[in-house]
């Protein structure tokens, strides 16, 4: 029995699948009227009566080319928050497993695992927000199903190094989640050209992020075909509509249009480190790979709420663990950063004439 096999809750290994009309027989030029849709047209401009494609196949043959991997690699869904949700649905019995996740990271797991009924257990990343692989190894047991890695890690936005991951890979019998939402800002780094050399890995990435479409709704979780298959049996049937598909395919087109913009990202992210490091209320801007800083100051909240005022918001991440004082800032265009920036300018100035 494959791995995947050995880890799948039963109710799921042994699951009869719901087979939705449009994926028992899916083309173009036939008369449908096997789905009970509106033959005579739709209400909305477009032509949307009909139910789009369960397995997005172009979509997914679109991005196997993009991403280099196989189609059979790729499970599209609802944002990646839906693959995020459907691993912890496949692997996890309620009140019996566990959920290995480091301290801080994306909240999104825990939640997902709570409603599940998974028992979380959360390992504090090191010094440098780093893996501690032997805390990570030590807090496994044999109910230990599913472990998520973030990477670059969110809020902290430093990338988790590769020889820790891989480790955990090797030393973990459960599935690995690594979530790379952020990897489109530093390529290079990505796990996914390794994905062949780990049955028991799954990547997470999205095209909320660095291509721009976070309202379109579009996340990818790489994996075995096996872990795959799994994911897209357990799915809602058509849980990627129909605008969604053919506006990612189009997007997947300009690649070239996401490559300006996250040069652009991270040079203005390099730039607003500079400035946001020249402020006396700030203590530490810690280094990113993404499109985010995370930022040590004094009186958290009161920027905060000073920011607010002025029509900026950002994000405080400051009773994280391990992020006291912290806000996590989103480094936006040009024009949001330098507002961003006068803004804090003027909460130096003001906090000096207060003393
Ligand atoms: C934004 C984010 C996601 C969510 O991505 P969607 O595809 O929009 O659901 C997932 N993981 C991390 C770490 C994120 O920051």
């Amino acid at each position: 029995m494959s791995i995947v096999r050995k880890l799948l809750r039963p109710n799921i290994a042994t699951l009869q699948p719901y087979s939705s009309a449009r994926s028992e027989y899916f083309a173009k030029d036939a008369i449908f009227l096997d789905a009970n849709e509106n033959g005579c047209g739709s209400t909305a401009t477009g032509g949307y009566e009909r139910y789009p494609d369960p397995y997005q196949r172009h979509l997914k043959s679109k991005m196997a080319a993009v991403k280099r991997v196989d189609c059979n690699q790729i499970f599209l869904g609802n944002g990646s928050d839906e693959a995020i949700d459907l691993v912890i649905r496949a692997f996890c019995e309620p009140g019996v497993h566990e959920v290995l996740i480091t301290a801080p990271t994306y909240g999104m797991y825990e939640v997902c695992g709570r409603i599940h009924g998974a028992c979380m257990k959360s390992i504090p990343l090191d010094g440098d927000f780093d893996l501690d692989v032997e805390k990570m190894l030590s807090g496994l047991t044999r109910n230990t199903r599913l472990c998520f890695l973030c990477s670059p890690s969110n809020p902290t936005g430093n990338v988790l190094s590769r020889d820790r991951i891989t480790a955990l890979l090797e030393g973990f019998a459960g599935i690995v989640v690594l979530d790379e939402a952020y990897i489109d800002f530093c390529a290079e780094l990505s796990l996914l050209p390794e994905l062949k050399k780990f049955k028991n890995l799954i990547i997470l990435q999205t095209l909320s992020k660095a291509w721009g479409l976070a309202g379109l709704r579009i996340g990818m979780a790489f994996g075995d075909p096996e872990i795959v298959d799994v994911l897209t049996q357990i799915k809602y049937p058509y849980n990627v509509n129909a605008v969604t598909q053919s506006l990612a395919l189009q997007a997947l087109d300009r690649q070239a249009l996401m490559q300006e913009m996250r040069a652009v990202i991270v040079d203005e992210r390099v730039k607003l480190c500079h400035e946001l490091q020249r402020l006396s209320f700030v203590q530490r801007v810690f280094p990113s790979r993404a499109n985010f800083l995370l930022v040590r100051m004094n009186e958290p909240v009161s920027v905060y709420r000073f920011l607010v005022s002025r029509g900026i918001i950002v994000r405080d991440r400051s009773q994280l663990p391990g992020c006291a004082g912290c806000l996590r800032i989103t480094v936006g265009s040009r024009e949001d950063n330098r507002a961003l920036v006068i803004a804090l300018n003027e909460y130096e100035v003001a906090r000096r004439e207060k003393k």
